[in-house]
């Protein structure tokens, strides 16, 4: 992204061609509600399991533990979905940051091909799931494009996925750039490749569905029930909340992004950085058709990605995002520059009008890759830098066997997770990272 992006001054286009006006919550919610008005209903004093954060890896999680025979509270600061659940794009893939040429370089062959066999596991763990728990939530195996923005990249993306084909049997085709305009109607890449079987999903409907899976396995689920700290006893846990104190024979903290006093000492390894995405305004199903014909998921290979879909369960209307990291909370100004990003593209799109804009947060680690595990009794899973729905959705699954003490918990990404001196938990220093990466793009 130039700097010249960062200060577009158009104005914005507020509302859809009826007037609506502009909407900062997530579009998802239009199909799957947030119970936001839901008063706080007083969670029980004892738990066999308690679980802190109701997103996708919570409920999960819950879902099997309550299946399992326990007696599961779920605590959520807000609405169970409130965070990265139901705010993300509900692209499902097998990705890290680090591609596994990197990740052979950095930990050797065996563990890189651990961990992208791993992601492999997640990615199945999303079909899986919602098979099990009967999830109507648009998941379809649509295949994605990953496009380049240079010529140079193409080639880097070639190399690695041939790579991964050569070691992990995973498919794909290239898309020249004669070619592209099967998938897409822009000039604006340098071609890309095609993964057939990646999916997408509609993140409300899906994170719907595991909440009631949970509740409908036994989980008792709290909403606005904040955790503000956790102590270790004897023969357990208690967790302290507003008006009352919770005892657990075990806990799992799954809060990712939103990571906090509950418990500092993950909130000293994560690194949270804020997401933007945008639905437009009906254009016409045609028009959409006309503009992605390939009906995939569409992303780009830049560490500032751009990435754009038909939005499921609505093919007038197309969702994308960006801006990662950025800070500026005016969600009014995102949506102009998420606009203008589309322009960049698809150029004929001058009356694009956004009716949705919102952010959410994810968090990563200081070296870019997931993690699970447990520390002083307390078992947790975060850091999942953008690929927080197979990755959820599969820790979720490991951290259930993990309470139960069941065999298959194992993970390749349970590694010692580090923090940097003097950091607790505010990365002040991510938008120059940012900037950083942008110029690397360039
Ligand atoms: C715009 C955007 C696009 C994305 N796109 C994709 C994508 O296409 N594919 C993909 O795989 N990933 C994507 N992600 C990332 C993915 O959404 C997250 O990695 C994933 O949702 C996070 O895991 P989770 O659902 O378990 O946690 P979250 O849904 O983030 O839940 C954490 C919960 O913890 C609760 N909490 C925090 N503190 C406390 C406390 N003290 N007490 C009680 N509760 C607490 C919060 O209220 C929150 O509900 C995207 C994220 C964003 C923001």
């Amino acid at each position: 992204m130039s700097g010249a992006m960062d200060r577009v001054t158009e104005p914005l286009p507020a509302g859809d061609a009826t007037g609506t006006a502009l909407s900062f919550d997530p579009w998802w919610w239009r199909a799957a509600p947030l119970s936001r008005a839901q008063a706080p209903t007083p969670p029980p004093t004892r738990a066999d399991v308690a679980i802190v954060g109701a997103g996708i890896t919570g409920c999960v999680a819950a879902a099997h533990l309550a299946r399992a025979g326990r007696h599961v509270v779920v605590l959520d600061a807000h609405a169970p979905g409130h965070g990265g659940a139901t705010r993300n794009a509900g692209y499902v893939g097998r990705s890290l940051k680090h591609g596994l040429g990197e990740l052979i370089a950095r930990d050797g062959r065996a563990r890189a091909v651990r961990a992208y066999r791993e992601l492999g596991t997640a990615f199945d763990a999303v079909k899986e799931t919602v098979a099990e728990f009967g999830i109507d939530c648009h998941y379809r195996q649509q295949g994605r494009l990953l496009l380049a923005t240079s010529a140079a990249m193409r080639d880097a993306m070639v190399r690695e996925y041939t790579l991964r084909a050569d070691l992990l049997g995973e498919r794909f085709d290239v898309v020249d750039r004669a070619a592209q305009r099967d998938e897409i109607a822009t000039d604006h890449y340098h071609g890309g490749l095609r993964i057939d079987d990646h999916a997408g999903l509609h993140p409300g409907l899906y994170h719907a569905g595991l909440l009631q899976a949970a509740r409908a396995a036994g989980a008792s689920i709290h909403a606005h029930t904040p955790v503000r700290g956790i102590r270790r006893d004897a023969d357990g846990f208690t967790l302290a909340l507003d008006a009352a104190r919770l005892v657990a024979g075990a806990v799992v903290v799954v809060t990712n992004g939103y990571s906090g006093a509950a418990w500092p000492w993950l909130a000293r390894r994560l690194v949270p950085f804020d997401a933007y995405q945008a639905v437009s305004a009906p254009i016409g199903e045609d028009r959409v058709r006309a503009l992605l014909p390939g009906d995939r998921t569409f992303i780009d290979w830049n560490f500032d990605v751009d990435w754009f879909r038909r939005v499921p369960g609505d093919p007038s209307r197309l969702v994308f995002g960006g801006l990662t990291g950025g800070r500026d909370q005016d969600l009014g100004v995102m949506a102009q520059r998420l606009r203008a990003r589309m322009l960049r593209i698809f150029p004929d799109l001058h009356d694009l009008r956004v009716e949705h804009v919102w952010t959410g947060r994810c968090a990563g680690t200081f070296d870019v890759e997931p993690r699970i595990g447990m520390h002083d009794g307390i078992h947790y899973a975060a850091g999942y830098c953008f690929v927080g729905v197979p990755m959820g959705t599969h820790f979720g699954r490991l951290l259930a066997r993990r309470v139960l003490g069941a065999a298959g918990g194992e993970s390749a990404f349970d590694l010692p997770l580090r923090t940097l001196p003097f950091y607790r938990g505010d990365p002040w220093w991510l938008p120059a990272v940012f900037r950083w990466m942008r110029r690397h793009d360039r």
